[in-house]
């Protein structure tokens, strides 16, 4: 899902959230909108890392192409798996949600996150792209060793 979406709906997540729990600071508030789309800058991280250039354009230029590449592969049947994204994984948010002990902002945070990735899932089931995705970051791991 593009960025401009996921800053959409966690716009109007956020404002739900506050609406329904008006006893929460717009502080924490501000923290699950925030969290709902810069969960992506992993994202950019891997497209920066992957053309080694970390300017925004053309890392933003590399996902379109990448994009255009997937279509023409998916609609031959190759379906390969895409770039690895930590932040999307199950146990960076299991990690997020261990942090909240610590400081309960992570718990806000944690919550923009599940948002967020349960958008991309009703996304990527829309477009039937859901073996793009690693889930697991014991699972990636354990295909690198
Ligand atoms: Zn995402």
């Amino acid at each position: 899902m593009l960025p401009r979406w996921h800053i959409l709906w966690g716009a109007v997540f956020s404002i739900a959230v506050w609406l329904f729990l008006p006893g929460v600071s717009l502080f924490y508030i501000s923290l699950i909108f925030l969290a709902s789309f810069l969960i992506d800058f992993d994202h950019y991280m891997s497209g920066a890392m992957s053309i080694r250039d970390y300017n925004l354009k053309n890392v933003l230029k590399y996902h379109r192409e990448l994009l255009k590449k997937e279509k023409e592969e998916n609609k031959k049947g190759i379906r390969v798996r895409g770039h690895f994204h930590l932040f999307h994984t199950l146990e960076f948010h299991i990690l997020v949600f261990a942090l909240g002990y610590l400081w309960q902002g992570f718990w806000f945070i944690l919550a923009g996150m599940i948002f967020h990735s349960l958008l991309d899932i009703a996304s990527l089931i829309n477009r039937d792209r859901l073996y793009r995705r690693e889930y697991f970051l014991v699972a990636w791991l354990l295909r690198k060793a």
